[in-house]
């Protein structure tokens, strides 16, 4: 039984938080979690905090779901490990592997599994420029991605990130084969005008970039089918057939990055699905297993896919738990009880509606200059002037401030920027999105107040 020595213990311990600043840290101390149920987590203090962020997009089907634990406690007694360099695989990933291609669209047949979504971008870059150099196009090597995107921790997957405080002086992130272009960010990059309009002027800066670079030098782009990174950033119809008609005429490698889209984040399976489009490279992880383990997958196309096999020899990529049985298993039964509950087609037709009316409504509040959502991602974006748009001083961080303010009050939703997030478990109940909306906006009140702005 931990108690709450846990707070003095973590004052004291070398362990290093993700995205943390640790002189804070050190004063204040971590939250120590003991606990979580549904879409509660406690504390050791016994809070019970509400995860409006579902992890950050893994718990789907929520906390102390019993199946998982005897699916991961069956096959590890069964099979631990297995060791898959060696021309050896087992039912769990070869069951998972078929499970994922019979829920996507037709072309994408052949799945590369390891641990992490930074590690599946990873793979997927090693392997659209491995595609070009067996292609005979070894020159295309430019990757683009787009700004405030985040793709993941290591040196590629920073790069391919769009956010500036992870790209390093000396130059070494990102990477010099790796650029970013503006996102589809309506408020932001093309306020006023007609949705339709903005989503065509969008994607002509995926053509404006190709173009400038050389179609013959660009492997592949990158992006996620709505912007979790950077605040909910969900761009209008037009964005996506446009994009893929771009990278289908410059022969542009797709790369959809769904750890976060993936598994009914959108309302949708998948996001490739909600906004029609077909990438040559998807990449799912977090909520494949709902955070219960983890586990993700690159899956591959068949065009890319031939080549490889027909023409690549041995290559040489791969990770010791590339494939881990207990993961798989655990994803196998995680996909089995959203289906079996039918939680994806329930959050969108059923939650998603309602969490959108909610969100909509704090177009009203003094502090919001914008409301975005798709399905069960969602974005409050605070600003100091509505007129102008004009945000706060970075250092005030008034987004911290009102995450803040909403965990004390019991509810974890998080600032991306200065954009408030939510990203509720697809089990949340009515009841429940009521509660968060209204410690949200208590949060929201407070923040207003402490800041010095009224109606
Ligand atoms: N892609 C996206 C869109 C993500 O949100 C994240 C993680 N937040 C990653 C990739 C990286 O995944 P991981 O943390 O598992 O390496």
């Amino acid at each position: 039984e931990m108690d709450t020595q846990g707070w003095q213990v973590l004052d004291r311990a070398h362990y290093l938080h993700p995205f943390t600043d640790h002189a804070s840290l050190r004063q204040g101390g971590a939250r120590v979690a003991v606990r979580g149920e549904g879409i509660y987590v406690w504390d050791t203090e016994g809070t019970r905090i509400i995860d409006g962020l579902s992890g950050l997009g893994n718990v789907n089907i929520g906390y102390g779901r019993r199946e998982l634990v005897e699916a991961a406690a069956s096959q590890m007694l069964e099979l631990s490990y297995c060791q898959s360099f060696f021309k050896t695989t087992h039912r769990s990933a070869v069951m998972l592997a078929e499970k994922l291609t019979s829920m996507l669209p037709d072309s994408l047949n052949h799945v590369f599994f390891q641990s992490s979504g930074s590690e599946a971008n990873e793979t997927a870059i090693r392997l659209v420029r491995h595609y070009w150099d067996l292609a005979g196009r070894p020159q295309k090597r430019m990757i683009i991605g787009r700004e405030l995107a985040y793709h993941g921790s290591t040196h590629m997957a920073a790069s391919l990130s769009g956010i500036p405080p992870m790209h390093s002086a000396g130059g070494d992130i990102p990477m010099p084969s790796v650029t970013h272009i503006k996102t589809a960010y309506q408020y932001r990059n093309g306020f006023g005008m007609d949705p339709a309009e903005f989503g065509v002027l969008a994607a002509s800066w995926l053509e404006d970039k190709i173009l400038e670079l050389g179609p013959d030098n660009v492997a592949a782009f990158i992006a996620e089918p709505a912007q979790s990174a950077g605040g909910a950033l969900c761009p209008p119809e037009t964005y996506w057939p446009e994009i893929q008609r771009i990278c289908r005429k410059y022969d542009v490698l797709l790369i959809l990055d769904e750890v976060v889209m993936g598994f009914g984040r959108t309302g949708h399976w998948f996001g490739h699905r909600r906004y029609g489009i077909e990438p040559d490279i998807l990449q799912l992880g977090k909520a494949i297993t709902s955070g219960y383990l983890p586990l993700s997958a690159t899956v591959i196309s068949d065009r890319i896919a031939d080549l490889l096999i027909d023409k690549g020899g041995e290559w040489a990529h791969g990770y010791t738990y590339s494939g881990h049985p207990t993961c798989c298993a655990v994803a196998l039964e995680n996909i089995r009880i959203l289906d079996e509950e039918k939680l994806v087609e329930n959050a969108g037709a059923t939650l998603a509606p309602y969490f959108k009316a909610k969100l909509d409504s704090f177009i009203d509040h003094p502090l919001i200059g914008d409301v975005r959502s798709v399905g069960l991602m969602g974005g409050l974006e605070i600003v100091q002037d509505k007129a102008t748009r004009e945000a706060f001083p970075y250092e005030a961080h008034i987004g911290d401030y009102c995450a803040a303010e909403g965990l004390k009050r019991g509810l974890a939703f998080r600032a991306n920027g200065d954009t408030m997030s939510l990203m509720p478990p697809l089990v949340t109940t009515i009841e429940q999105f009521d509660t968060i909306f209204d410690i949200a906006r208590e949060a929201l009140d407070a923040t207003a107040k402490e800041f010095g702005v009224t109606a």
